[in-house]
């Protein structure tokens, strides 16, 4: 980076270090985009003069509030609940919700930041939010989880709407808290509307969105790996986490051919060298989203199957690596176990797992890497369909969908390459999709004037 752009680099990050102090996960997020955008924003000062950067670091709008709610043995619980609207340069706000206990500030604004380039990406008019809480489901009963829904809804019912904010699921909100949240929306707006992404296909849902996140990161990385004339056929794969993203990356990657040798919780990872396959996969959709039970328990349904408890999956030797669970949880000796197993590609599912050292050694290393804004955007691209679907009052076929969906992931690929190659014919992902996310946000921002 030239002594200019560097310079800018380091008084824009000083500063917003400075408006948001400890806000770690959302100071790296940001950097990760100012410094790919940099030397573009310093060739066209008019995007300095206009504080583009400094305004698309401000969210437009953050509401927290408190979420009272009372447990089965009529104990009264207060967590607190967030949405972030941070852009609305595109379209109306969209993004997940997000349960865990970890939900704090830093994690929205992060998650909400980042949403903004993704959804700039997928080609679908959508504007970038992440709402959530600290509000842990695990454990809960669904008369508990549904009381939750039901007052986080009754504060956040005010600031959403199918023209103004529609939220969708993240990791703690599947399909259950989906219907619950809804139900409570209707209840109160009386009108039946598509507010919220990920509905049930009786209620306004799309075929093919509980699939999306996992589908679209495979149908990526068979882009990435066919730059270098590879495919999924025959390789041994890495993912991590066992929730939404994890099982249907694990059930594509399966389909394409794979041997999917690993999937994981917050309480350790299962080693199956045999591989899933569809009998086993049944069994972990069963498991995981129907008896809410925890992954070590394949281990014990499968005795060729090990289990590691409090580990991460990154040091067993594989071809294709997917990060499918949280943030951070690619750290540096994990990227250097990827990089020493022989893998060749790192597509993410989740939103950024990998650290910025841990990125540096798997780039330095020569492998395809893409980030999450880029290889997990099915998931709010097919929200996005859900969201024309509903405007039209009809519903497309699966194979109508997945072909949209195909095709953005196609289109996302291509516009990755066109910002992100670099003279010796290499793709830096990061680069790419920060560029092609960042030029549609700003010229939408510069049409629209000084708001
Ligand atoms: P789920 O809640 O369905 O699954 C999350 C999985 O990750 C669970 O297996 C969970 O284990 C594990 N996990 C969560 N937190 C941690 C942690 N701190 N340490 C270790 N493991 C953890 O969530 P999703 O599959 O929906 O989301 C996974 C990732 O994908 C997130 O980063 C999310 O932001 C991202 N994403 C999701 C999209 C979607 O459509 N759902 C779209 C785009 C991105 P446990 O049960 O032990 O908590």
């Amino acid at each position: 980076m030239e002594n200019f752009t560097q310079r800018y680099v380091d008084g824009f990050m000083g500063e917003l270090e400075a408006r948001n102090p400890g806000e770690k996960e959302f100071l790296q997020a940001v950097r990760e985009v100012v410094e790919s955008v940099a030397p573009y924003v310093t060739e066209n000062p008019q995007l300095m003069d206009q504080k583009i950067l400094e305004r698309v670091t401000e969210p437009e709008r953050i509401v927290i509030f408190r979420v009272p709610w009372m447990d089965d043995r009529g104990e009264i619980h207060i967590n607190r609940g967030f949405r972030v609207q941070n852009s609305s340069a595109i379209g109306p706000y969209k993004g997940g919700i997000r349960f865990h206990p970890s939900v704090n500030l830093s994690i929205m604004k992060f998650l909400a930041f980042e949403q903004t380039f993704k959804n700039a990406l997928t080609t679908l008019p959508m504007g970038g939010a992440k709402g959530g809480s600290d509000f842990n489901p695990r454990g809960k009963s669904d008369l508990e989880v549904m009381r939750f829904c039901q007052s986080f809804m009754t504060e956040l019912y005010r600031h959403i709407g199918a023209d103004t904010d529609v939220p969708a699921g993240d990791i703690g909100v599947g399909g259950r808290e989906i219907g619950y949240l809804f139900g409570q929306y209707k209840r109160i707006r009386d009108e039946f509307t598509g507010t919220l992404t990920g509905k049930g296909i009786s209620w306004g849902g799309s075929l093919l969105r509980p699939e999306a996140t996992g589908y679209g990161l495979c149908y990526f990385a068979e882009q990435m790996l066919a730059t270098r004339g590879e495919s999924f056929e025959g390789k041994k794969v890495n993912i991590s986490g066992a929730g939404n993203v994890a099982q249907y990356a694990a059930q594509k990657a399966m389909r394409l051919g794979a041997k999917v040798q690993t999937l994981s919780d917050s309480d350790g990872f299962i080693y199956d060298p045999e591989g899933l396959d569809e009998e086993k996969m049944e069994y972990v959709l069963q498991l995981k989203n129907i008896r809410r039970g925890r992954i070590k328990e394949y281990a014990q349904k499968y005795p060729q199957a090990q289990y590691f408890p409090g580990e991460r999956p990154w040091r067993i030797p594989c071809d294709i690596a997917l990060p499918c669970a949280t943030q951070n949880e690619i750290e540096k000796a994990d990227a250097e176990n990827i990089v020493k197993g022989g893998c060749i590609c790192v597509a993410e599912g989740a939103n950024m797992p990998t650290t910025p050292e841990a990125i540096r050694i798997i780039q330095g290393a020569g492998l395809l890497y893409s980030p999450g804004k880029a290889s997990n955007a099915g998931g709010v691209a097919t929200s996005g369909l859900e969201m024309s679907q509903n405007s039209m009052r009809q519903s497309w076929t699966s194979e109508e969908v997945d072909r949209y969906l195909r095709r953005i992931m196609q289109d996302i690929h291509a516009a990755c390459l066109q910002y992100g190659k670099n003279p010796d014919g290499s793709v830096n992902y990061v680069k790419g999709a920060n560029m092609a996310g960042f030029i549609k946000v700003a010229r939408a921002m510069t049409d629209q004037g000084l708001v």
